[in-house]
């Protein structure tokens, strides 16, 4: 068992998609992919929450907006006539679920915590619907039902204990390619939670530990774990292999490819990760293991 975990970066556009799905036919193990919402949905989510929560009524068209992106990925994925319509039906539900929460920030002047994880999670809930049904052959499973946190909305905390359980259940009697959802999870009383902003990571670690995976492979658009933030420093470069420590050391002190708290459940079970470029899948990427 192997999981892959494909990030916003690695989602932009319908093309992007396509080529994730190269990658995924090429894979001889069975395998968990775990999705981030599609590129700069998250960030459009906070900002739509963030006018309508000022008495902004822009919030309509940029909430519109956001939908039509994802009605458009559905049409350009999705040739069979079942699959758009369920992924049409699905969105238009998300959309009037968004609408009624926004008016509620709107009348109220103001947001909370718990409310925000709910309009935040949409992104994965419906980037991971339309992929599955772009996958052939996959099931999707919501990490709500198998991630459990604990603690007040914006501060939780996994439950591993409950998480760890739930996961080896659902995945015990299945081999099939599987697509989750990744940042999202709920609490006990069933609320919708999530994992921190970057924490689709996260979310393919626990469930890698959780199975004792025998890899866990992070996509994303670069070679791997390199010496700086490409973006930043010109002259960067690719690291063929960390530890678990120095890549940990390295992501606290502000290394943003991987989200920080990803590598503890990993490095826990021993479960090697590797880091590659989903536009060059060739490259050899970084291995993070305990050598
Ligand atoms: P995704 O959202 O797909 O998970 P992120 O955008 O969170 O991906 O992370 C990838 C980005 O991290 C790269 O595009 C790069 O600009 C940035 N980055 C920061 N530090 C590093 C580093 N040390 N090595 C590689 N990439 C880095
Ligand atoms: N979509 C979430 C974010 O942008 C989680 C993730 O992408 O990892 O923070
Ligand atoms: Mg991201």
């Amino acid at each position: 068992m192997k999981v892959l975990k494909f990030g916003g970066s690695s989602l932009g556009t319908p093309e992007r998609i396509r080529g994730v799905k190269e990658i995924i036919k090429g894979q001889s193990l069975p395998c968990i992919v775990v999705v981030s919402a599609f590129e700069g949905v998250t960030d459009s989510l906070l900002r739509i929450a963030e006018l309508a929560s000022r008495g902004n009524s822009d919030y309509k068209a940029e909430l519109d907006k956001l939908i039509d992106i994802h009605r458009n990925f559905a049409k350009a994925l999705l040739s069979d006539p079942d699959d758009l319509n369920n992924a049409s039906d699905h969105i238009e539900v998300i959309s009037n679920e968004l609408g009624e929460i926004f008016r509620g920030f709107f009348l109220l002047r103001e947001s909370t915590k718990h409310a925000l994880d709910q309009v935040l999670a949409v992104g994965e809930r419906i980037s991971s619907l339309i992929i599955s049904l772009f996958l052939d052959d996959s099931i999707l499973k919501d990490s709500r039902e198998l991630i459990k946190t604990e603690g007040k909305p914006g501060n939780s905390v996994v439950d591993f204990k409950a998480t760890n359980q739930l996961i080896k259940a659902a995945f015990e009697k299945t081999n099939k390619l599987t697509v989750l959802p990744g940042f999202i999870a709920s609490n006990h009383n069933g609320d919708t939670t999530t994992l921190g902003r970057g924490g689709s990571d996260y979310t393919a670690a626990i469930v890698a530990a959780a199975l004792k995976a025998e890899v866990l492979e992070i996509w994303k658009d670069v070679d791997g774990f390199m010496t700086a933030d490409p973006r930043k420093v010109e002259k960067a470069y690719t690291i063929e292999n960390l530890s678990y420590s120095e890549a940990m050391e390295l992501s606290h002190f502000g290394a943003k490819v991987i989200y920080t708290p990803t590598l503890r459940p990993v490095f826990r079970e021993n479960i090697p990760v590797l880091v590659k470029n989903t536009f060059n899948p060739e490259g050899k990427g970084t291995l993070i293991n305990n050598k």
